[in-house]
């Protein structure tokens, strides 16, 4: 009761007691260490070639052919699928030894980022330049899109039937197109006396996209635009009224770079929720011969709500079991598809916000996340008193954490800031509601939302190991 310990001792109980975050890179091994560094190099790629959830399913679809994933509409008997809904949300599957009814393990990202995007009437003219209307998409801070080259990446779909992809503004030699700002001199009542939010009003985001007249009388009015009409339907075949059935997204323009000297960090657009989509695509790449069939579902929607056919509020995911079962020859009943989906565990794969050193009051340094610390484990998002949060069990999140320390995983535990600070959202609650066990697990980000993320590189690859311990693993206990 009274004993006095010794400095030896101490040092003893505080190892065998205390619970310790660490930093991941100095517990890497130097081949894990150049894993990391090669790892981003494949990711910043993915960044690149991926800015939209259309894009993002190309290049799902793309790295799952090459690795010898069928459709799932194409026959039978294959162990490795793909499967897609509107060319906006995919899933791959890697059937288990086991029986689906076991349940599966579902990794579930997002892969529509903040943007914005083309309304349906955005082309017009004022004062001898052309501009496109746009109205934004997921929570931005729409300062952050002003004088920056922005890019278009999109889908127009033709009166006559065709499907023409755009992407515009990311080569070198492309044009790049711009959201104007005030210049300071002009800016003091209409911008820099108001509150932050309201600034920048929506309605005046709005893109330059061209500024020469057609050559012909000078009396003609709005020249400017029909030049631009002119040389969209010489390109691409395009009319105004195409607008209408387009979904084009402004982004940044850009390729992801290494940020630091050390290049410790990946800095670029759409890493919330790419970056675990990405990850977890991997991790599923590299999962052979799984005990359970392994699913990695990549959603659209998740920054407007999860609402709309490819969201996660929508049935998709008894789509897609519908589907599995339909390819193995077997019924989807209401009995069947309780099973599986009691059965099953999931990880609600999304990014966490690291704790920023200059803002840390909006944090709480004990349970918010550190950049290059790991994967963060978050048991509950929501916002304000646990409000639309999905609030994982503790036996789950015990399962998860004995599966990871098993597999010398590096993980943290964090919240989203401090208990009155604001919150968000994921897709875990809507899996939750089909009776799964379900977490939020992915790696922390700084500049969340803008058009310029920041991921460390350590956490990436730390995630995508967590991903594939958690495929792995057995469902015990
Ligand atoms: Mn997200
Ligand atoms: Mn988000």
């Amino acid at each position: 009761m009274n004993k006095t310990y010794s400095k030896n001792e101490i040092k003893q109980l505080k190892k065998q007691l205390l619970s310790e975050r660490k930093n991941i890179w100095s517990q890497l091994t130097d081949d894990e260490r150049q894993r990391a560094m090669d790892y981003a190099v494949g990711y910043a790629n993915f960044l690149n070639e991926a800015k939209t959830e259309r894009e993002a399913v190309k290049f799902i679809a793309e790295t799952a052919r090459k690795a010898d994933f069928e459709p799932v509409t194409k026959g039978s008997g294959f162990k490795k699928l793909f499967w897609q809904i509107n060319g906006k949300a995919a899933a791959l599957i890697h059937l288990g030894k086991q029986d689906i009814l076991d349940g599966i393990h579902l990794i579930a990202s997002h892969i529509d980022a903040p943007r914005l995007d083309l309304k349906q009437n955005p082309l017009y003219e004022e004062l001898d330049m052309a501009y496109l209307k746009t109205h934004y998409y997921g929570g931005i801070k729409k300062f952050q899109w002003l004088a920056r080259p922005l890019a278009i990446h999109g889908v127009v779909l033709t009166q006559t039937g065709k499907t023409i992809a755009l992407v515009l503004g990311e080569h070198a030699s492309d044009p790049v197109f711009t959201i104007n700002d005030l210049l300071p001199h002009l800016a003091g009542k209409v911008q820099a006396d108001k509150k932050l939010s309201e600034a920048v009003p929506g309605e005046k985001l709005n893109v330059l996209f061209g500024g020469l007249p057609i050559l012909g009388p000078e009396d003609m009015k709005e020249t400017v635009k029909l030049n631009i009409l002119k040389m969209l339907h010489d390109r691409y075949g395009i009319t105004e009224e195409d607008f209408i059935s387009a979904e084009i997204e402004i982004t940044p323009a850009g390729p992801a770079r290494d940020v630091g000297l050390d290049r410790a960090f990946v800095g670029g657009y759409g890493q919330d929720d790419r970056i675990c989509a990405y990850t977890s695509m991997k991790a599923l790449l590299e999962t052979q011969k799984p005990t359970h069939t392994c699913v990695a579902l990549f959603m659209d929607k998740e920054e407007i709500g999860s609402d709309g056919n490819t969201g996660a509020k929508s049935r998709i995911l008894e789509l897609l079991i519908h589907d599995l079962l339909n390819y193995m020859g077997k019924k989807t009943n209401p009995d069947t598809l309780l099973r599986i989906f009691r059965n099953s565990r999931a990880i609600s794969a999304d990014v966490t916000a690291g704790i920023d050193p200059d803002y840390q009051e909006v944090h709480e340094k004990r349970n918010d996340a550190l950049m290059g610390y790991g994967i963060c484990l978050t048991k509950y998002t929501g916002s304000r008193g646990k409000y639309g949060a999905n609030d994982a069990h503790a036996e789950y999140m015990n399962w998860i954490r004995r599966t990871w320390n098993q597999a010398g995983i590096i993980w943290q535990t964090g919240e989203l800031g401090r208990v009155d600070e604001g919150g968000g959202g994921t897709v875990a609650k809507y899996l939750a509601y089909h009776g799964m066990s379900v977490v939020d697990a992915g790696p922390p980000l700084l500049s969340m939302h803008s058009p310029f993320e920041i991921a460390h590189k350590a956490d990436i690859l730390m995630s995508h190991k967590a991903y594939e311990a958690f495929y792995r693993s057995p469902i015990k206990g």
